[in-house]
């Protein structure tokens, strides 16, 4: 598929100067990252890693991706307001993912005291991989829709700049004017901006929720700035700040440190180490509070691995999705194999298939963040462990999706400059807005390209495996 990069790639001298001015483009246009050593000041900054050439990706795949985006808006959506259908999905997980229990705890408290929000605000990102498994025509699968903390809207939005540069000094100037603009951050506050207006307390703030480390800042910033450029007053705070300085008032409105809070975006707590005793009792507080929470528990619980899993089942989507059967269609189209290890005849039999074939598959955990799955000979082993145990039914299985590499360079700080073989990801955000029964915003806000060598199953830009990107479509 890099058919249209080969002539470039075979003058590594060009590409050598082209990379040193990428490196400054990106530290022009503000694709940045604080550093390693330095994580919570911007003294010392640096670029984060983006590839040298955009990457070739089939427009029609492209495009099925953003006409689907809306349909993932209104399922999640539906997911997250059906109690008995997360009940009845999560309720073998729970017994054995204390994570995902603890949220659903939170979730079902919150549901019997009875929901003091009305607004509601869905950010995802819905990921795929241009699968060549099957045939040799790509066709686009979905990796996983991420409901909390979705990343790189921000950033991604600069990487057009860096790459028509580079085209440029590459001279490929038609190519470079072939680039789409592309600024997800724009999207997501608008969907923000809409939840706080809907709030109706022009005084209250965006609460976003941030971690004790925040190395990617930057990115978190150009949807700051895009609120404030609407003159909405956002604060930064952690789990411990609410813990500390968080109250609800009679009508159950979330205030800190004397401040009103409208929105809260969470940019934490999807890992169980985000978590101590003080964090999950602020986690419960923002849950109760009339705050639109961004998103709430019960949207979170949905981006699970295991709804995913059980989305896949026949009859699912029709139960969730009544009377809307080209959205399903559209949906279903995306889904690649997944299977339940639930204790039984089926999960049996797919335990001894990964066994005896771990490439064809891969194992994933209830986790966010990457570098959590398990690929090949670890799988085998792990499955054989657990084979037996009821502690299989905290992971699904998945077929591997198997994309067609091509030749790219990924610029890293510190890193020497080398050709490696790399497979991309691409991520749609989707960005909702509900008020009571009635949907006020449902839109794609824009896609990140994510790329990888192929040495790496796993990880994304934060686990310091994939780099930044820019689709070039053909
Ligand atoms: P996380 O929530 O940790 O991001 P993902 O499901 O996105 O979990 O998996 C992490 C990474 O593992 C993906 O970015 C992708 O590179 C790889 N991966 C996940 N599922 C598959 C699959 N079915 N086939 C091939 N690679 C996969
Ligand atoms: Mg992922």
């Amino acid at each position: 598929m890099a058919v249209s990069w080969d002539a470039v790639l075979r003058d590594e001298e060009a590409l050598r100067e082209a990379a040193v001015v990428a490196v400054d483009a990106a530290l022009l246009e503000g694709v940045l990252m604080r550093t390693e050593g330095c994580p919570n000041a911007s003294d010392v900054v640096n670029y984060a890693p983006f590839t040298l050439l955009p990457s070739v990706v089939p427009s029609a795949l492209f495009e099925q991706a953003y006409a689907v985006q809306q349909d993932f808006n209104l399922l999640v959506d539906a997911i997250s307001q059906s109690k008995e259908f997360l009940e009845q999905t999560l309720a073998s997980t729970i017994k054995v993912d204390d994570f995902t229990a603890q949220l659903f705890r939170i979730h079902m408290q919150v549901l019997e005291e009875g929901l003091a929000q009305s607004v509601f605000l869905g950010i995802n990102r819905s990921d795929y991989m241009f699968d060549c498994g099957v045939d040799s025509t790509p066709a686009l699968k979905q990796i996983e829709i991420n409901t909390i903390a979705a990343s790189f809207g921000g950033l991604t939005s600069r990487t057009v700049a860096v790459h028509g540069r580079v085209l440029k000094v590459l001279g490929k100037f038609q190519e470079a004017s072939r680039l789409l603009p592309n600024n997800p951050s724009k999207g997501l506050a608008l969907g923000i901006a809409k939840a706080w207006e809907l709030y109706g307390s022009p005084s209250a703030v965006v609460m976003f929720l941030v971690e004790e480390i925040q190395r990617n800042i930057f990115d978190q910033r150009c949807v700051e700035n895009e609120l404030w450029n609407r003159n909405i007053r956002v604060i930064r705070k952690r789990f411990r700040d609410v813990f500390e300085k968080g109250s609800l008032d009679d009508a159950k409105r979330l205030y800190i440190d004397g401040q009103e809070v409208a929105v809260v975006y969470y940019r934490e707590g999807y890992m169980p180490t985000n978590y101590d005793q003080q964090n999950w009792e602020a986690r419960l507080l923002l849950e109760r509070s009339r705050a639109v929470k961004c998103p709430d528990i019960a949207t979170q619980l949905a981006g699970t691995k295991k709804v995913q899993q059980e989305l896949s089942q026949p009859g699912t989507l029709e139960r969730l999705l009544p009377g809307r059967a080209e959205a399903i269609a559209r949906i279903r189209a995306t889904f690649a194999g997944l299977y339940s290890l639930d204790v039984g005849e089926e999960g049996d039999r797919m335990v001894a298939a990964a066994i005896a074939d771990p490439d064809r598959f891969v194992l994933k955990p209830q986790r966010e963040g990457g570098g959590n799955n398990l690929y090949g000979e670890e799988l085998r082993q792990v499955l054989e462990k657990i084979r037996d145990s009821p502690e299989r039914t905290a992971y699904i299985l998945m077929d591997k999706i198997k994309p067609r590499p091509a030749i790219n360079y990924l610029l890293r700080a510190h890193s020497p400059l080398q050709a490696s073989e790399c497979i991309s990801e691409l991520g749609i955000f989707g960005v909702y807005v509900r008020q009571g029964k009635e949907m006020v915003m449902n839109k794609a806000a824009g896609h990140l390209l994510r790329t990888k060598a192929i040495e790496h199953t796993d990880g994304g830009v934060a686990a310091g495996v994939a780099v930044l990107d820019t689709p070039y479509l053909v």
